[in-house]
Parts: C-alpha cells; structure tokens; sequence
C-alpha cells in the first residue's frame, strides 16, 4: 500500500487552521495526529481529541524517550506530535495532517524531507488582529503575545512549499486549495521514482 503524505499545516494565531483542518478531515483520505501540550485546556477544549494536556514533567520525560516526531516550545508552553500515532495514519495509506507551528514545521521538513508544507494566511496582520481579538478566547497578554509571534514566524513562509490564503468566509475554498496541492503533491514524479519499472512489471 502507498503511505500516506505527510502535509504540514501552519498559520498564525487567527488564519482559521481548525476550522479549515476539520473540513478537510471530513474526508477519509486525510487524518490527524492529536498533538500534546503543556498550556491549560481553553473552555469546550477535550483532552485526547483537541490535545493531550498533560505535565511539563510528562512532556520532559517522552522527548528523553524519543516519544515526539517533533516538539517545541510556543508562548511558554510545549508543544508536540506523539511519533507512533503519525506513523500509524501513514503507514494506513492516509494523509497525515499536523497543524503546527513554524519552529515545529522546519524540524519536520529536516527528517522528513517528502514533507509537504503549506502556510494558512490571513489577508493580512490587520485582518489577523481583528480575527484573534473578536475570537475573545484568550487574555490581552496572550494575543499580544501570539501576535509579536506572527511578526517572528512571517518572515520565514520562504521555507514553506506553498501559501494559501484565508479570506474572509473561505475557509471551504482554503480546503479546496489544499486538496488540490496534495492532489498534485501525490502526481508528483520524484514521488514515482519507480514509475518505469513498474509499467513494465504491470
Ligand atoms: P494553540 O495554543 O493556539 O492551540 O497552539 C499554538 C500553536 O502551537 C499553533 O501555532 C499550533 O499550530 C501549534 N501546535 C499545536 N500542536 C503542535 C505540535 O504538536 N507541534 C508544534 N511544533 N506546534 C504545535
């Protein structure tokens, strides 16, 4: 069975990563990691489907036993993605999507070169700041933060192999984009490089 691709989602605090995420897990092709975490579950967040809430301790203790494919640390907290849970999804012939942060992303394009790494943007920062504070889910301190983070983790969408932008009520056409860049990502010929070989054997 042909594995899964590994698609890397990023976006700034605001660009609408969950809502335009949980249209494209409605198909059965693509699948999620549930990351874990140290930061305090938000209201109406549920531990094992939004994130593993769990101890810094905990957290410290699976990176030494290279429990993570990737982690970080985000506004003070980790962050990270339970390696055995993303090589089931892509061992199972689905695509594996992992909503995570810049730092996050880069780690992961290191060892998984065949990564492919799409950054969600808003329309712009002023857009965002509007989005985040309407949103009314986090402190003044926390958005502050999450935006100064925006102008760290921005200038570094260079590394990413595709943008997609978020306007206003389009999340179903950011989904549609995102279908259609893994769409061609699987058609890809570094991706059959036994194309030849196999036409013959067939
Ligand atoms: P939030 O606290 O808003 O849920 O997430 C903060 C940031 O952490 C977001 O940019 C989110 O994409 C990122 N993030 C969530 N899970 C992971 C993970 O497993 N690894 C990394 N590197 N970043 C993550």
């Amino acid at each position: 069975m042909k594995k899964g691709l590994l698609i890397v989602i990023s976006g700034p605090a605001g660009s609408g990563k969950g809502t335009v995420n949980s249209i494209l897990l409605q198909s059965p092709e693509f699948s999620y990691s549930v990351s874990a975490t140290t930061r305090a579950p938000r209201p109406g967040e549920v531990d094992g489907v939004n994130y593993h809430f769990i101890t810094k301790e905990d957290f410290e203790s699976r990176i030494q036993n290279g429990e993570m494919l990737e982690y970080t640390s985000y506004c003070g907290n980790y962050y990270g993605t339970p390696l055995r849970e993303a090589i089931e999804v892509m061992e199972s012939g689905r695509n594996l999507i992992l909503e995570i942060e810049v730092e996050g992303a880069q780690n992961v394009k290191r060892l998984y070169p065949e990564a492919v790494l799409i950054m969600l943007l808003p329309p712009s920062f002023a857009v965002q700041e509007a989005r985040l504070r309407g949103r009314g889910t986090e402190t003044e301190e926390k958005i502050c933060e999450r935006l100064n983070r925006t102008r760290e983790e921005l200038p570094l969408v260079g590394q990413y192999d595709y943008v997609v932008y978020n306007r206003d009520g389009g999340a179903e056409q950011c989904a549609d984009d995102i279908r259609a860049i893994v769409r061609a990502e699987q058609n890809a010929t570094r991706r059959h490089s036994d194309a030849a070989v196999a036409y013959f054997k067939a």
